[in-house]
C-alpha cells in the first residue's frame, strides 16, 4: 500500500510538467496532449526511439526530468510534421520535441551529442556562406574531437562521400559565399537575438 501511494505520488508530480510549460517553446501545447497515441504510431522515426513523443509527454507529466532530457529520442526528430498534421488534439507535437531538445542543451544534458555538434557545424556553414557546403560541413563535424578521432570517421565516411561526388549531390570545388552576405548575417544574427528573448 505505502508502495502504491510513493508510485501514485511519483506519477502525478507537476514540478517539471510546470517547468516544461513554463520554459520550452510550444511546452505549453503537452497540456492537451489525451495520450491517444496517434503520434508515436505515425512517426516514421518510431522504430528507433526508446520513447515515441507520446511517452516523452507522459513522462514530462510524471515529472521525469532526466527521463525526458537525457533522452536520445527528443533529438532524433526530423520534422517531418506527421504527428503535427494528425495529433487529434493539435497538440504541436513536432514542435515540443525540438522545444525539449533545444531545452535539454540548456540546461546541459547532452542526450545526442553528435547531432548537436553536427547542428552547429551546419549552422557555422551557413552563417560563413550564406548556403551549405556538404564537403565543409563534414570536414569540420568529423575533426570536432581533433585529427585523430577524425581519421577514422573520414575513412568509414568515405564511400558515402564518393557516392556524393559520383552523383553530383556534392561539389569538388568550394562554394562561394552568396551575394551579400553581411545582410544575411546580420539577419541569423537578429534572429539568434530574438531567440534569446532580445528586443530587436
Ligand atoms: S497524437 Fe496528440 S493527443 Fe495523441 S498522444 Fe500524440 S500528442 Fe497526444
Ligand atoms: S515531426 Fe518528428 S516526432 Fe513528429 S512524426 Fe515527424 S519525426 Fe516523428
Amino acid at each position: 500500500m505505502e508502495k502504491n501511494e510513493a508510485v501514485k505520488k511519483k506519477a502525478y508530480d507537476p514540478t517539471f510538467a510546470n517547468e516544461v510549460f513554463k520554459n520550452v517553446d510550444s511546452g505549453e501545447g503537452i497540456k492537451t496532449c489525451m495520450q491517444c497515441g496517434v503520434c508515436a504510431m505515425s512517426c516514421p522515426l518510431k522504430e528507433h526511439m526508446e520513447y515515441s513523443p507520446r511517452r516523452i509527454f507522459a513522462l514530462v507529466r510524471m515529472g521525469e526530468r532526466d527521463k525526458v532530457l537525457g533522452s536520445r529520442d527528443i533529438m532524433l526528430c526530423t520534422s517531418c510534421y506527421t504527428c503535427k498534421v494528425r495529433c487529434p488534439r493539435k497538440v504541436p507535437v513536432m514542435d515540443a520535441m525540438h522545444g525539449l531538445a533545444h531545452y535539454a542543451l540548456v540546461q546541459g544534458y547532452v542526450p545526442r551529442k553528435e547531432t548537436a555538434v553536427f547542428g552547429r557545424k551546419f549552422w557555422d556553414c551557413v552563417y560563413k556562406l550564406g548556403k551549405i557546403d556538404e564537403k565543409l560541413v563534414a570536414q569540420n563535424f568529423m575533426l570536432a574531437d581533433g585529427m585523430i578521432a577524425g581519421i577514422p570517421k573520414a575513412l568509414e565516411n568515405m564511400p558515402m562521400g564518393l557516392a556524393m561526388l559520383f552523383h553530383h549531390r556534392m561539389k569538388l570545388l568550394p562554394e562561394k559565399p552568396i551575394k551579400d552576405i553581411k545582410a544575411f548575417r546580420k539577419m541569423l544574427d537578429l534572429a539568434e537575438e530574438i531567440g534569446k528573448g532580445g528586443d530587436k
